[in-house]
């Protein structure tokens, strides 16, 4: 028995999943609940530079502390809001919060300081996108270069011409684009030619089995890609110093992953920025 799932194709009738209909009910209800009731929450991952052995920036990701239930990972619940259509109150809400701790964090003497925050399709969609952002910017009188948008490659699959003409305008303003999880989106890579990014994230999965000088022929190709486009390298998911060794030796500084912190708290990430433990940064 099949049964349709949205736009993403056809999936198997599981009658476990009818049995928690009835769950993922209330489980709907209940971030309605969440966006409605401010459960929401921005963690920050500190982004750091070996070449200048300090932070340069934050990542803000999303957590929704679901009462009775703890921490739903964003994996299960945005693309659940997504489908509700309640992706744009949370990605305003997500905007909005990580401007205003990042102007906070530039009041308290971290001037250089980046945000980055995770955009869904659905925002590029978004017909007023683009002036939203950079409003929200002037609201917390934020140079427009502290603040890298993340997307990810399918967006880029979807109507080009569109996307690309979003992208320029916030690029021409002044904003950082980055195409998260890179290299694992079946990408026909000729977007880059048409959309003007500025940063590739090296996904996780590449780094994850990094451990020796052995040369990974995908890193090898992502940093080619992104010297010969002029773009700037993030590899994300460090868990070991030896793949920040690897790295860094195939041309990529500025690292993201549980090696230097795990997302946290906003007090736990000033603390951390303040004074990052002896000897990680180099
Ligand atoms: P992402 O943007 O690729 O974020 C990186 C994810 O990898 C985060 O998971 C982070 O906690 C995790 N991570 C970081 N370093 C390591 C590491 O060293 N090892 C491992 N195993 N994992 C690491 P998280 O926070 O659960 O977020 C998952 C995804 O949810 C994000 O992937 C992003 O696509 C989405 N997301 C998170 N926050 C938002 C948001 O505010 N808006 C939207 N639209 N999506 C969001
Ligand atoms: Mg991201
Ligand atoms: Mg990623
Ligand atoms: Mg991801």
């Amino acid at each position: 028995q099949v049964k349709r799932s949205g736009k993403n194709g056809f999936r198997f009738f599981d009658p476990e999943l009818n049995h928690h209909h009835h769950d993922r009910i209330t489980l709907e209800n209940d971030l309605r609940t969440a966006v409605d009731q401010s459960q929401l929450q921005l963690y920050f991952q500190p982004q750091v530079s070996l070449s200048q052995q300090r932070v340069v920036g934050t990542e803000a990701l999303l957590r929704w502390n679901r009462p009775a239930h703890g921490f739903v990972a964003p994996d299960l619940f945005i693309p659940l809001a997504e489908e509700l259509g309640l992706i744009g109150e949370i990605s305003r809400w997500v905007l909005n919060a990580a401007c205003g701790q990042l102007a906070q964090w530039r009041r308290a003497g971290f001037a250089d300081l980046k945000m980055s925050l995770n955009l869904s399709t659905h925002d590029f969609e978004r017909e007023d996108i683009v002036s939203a952002v950079i409003e929200c910017l002037q609201r917390h009188d934020i140079p427009p270069n502290r603040l890298d948008l993340e997307i990810t490659e399918s967006m880029m699959m979807q109507d080009t011409t569109l996307v690309a003409h979003k992208v320029r305008q916030l690029r021409d303003a002044g904003l950082g684009i980055a195409i998260d999880d890179f290299g694992t989106g079946y990408s026909a890579l000729a977007y880059l030619q048409k959309i003007p990014v500025s940063t590739l994230k090296i996904d996780r999965s590449f780094v994850r089995d990094l451990d020796g000088p052995v040369t990974n022929p995908i890193i090898s190709a992502i940093t080619g890609i992104a010297r010969g486009f002029g773009l700037q390298l993030i590899a994300e998911g460090i868990e070991r110093p030896a793949q920040a060794e690897t790295l860094r030796a195939l041309g990529c500084d500025v690292m993201q992953g549980f090696y230097y912190s795990r997302p946290t708290p906003p007090n736990e990430t000033v603390a951390w920025m303040t004074r990052p433990p002896a000897g990680l940064l180099n």
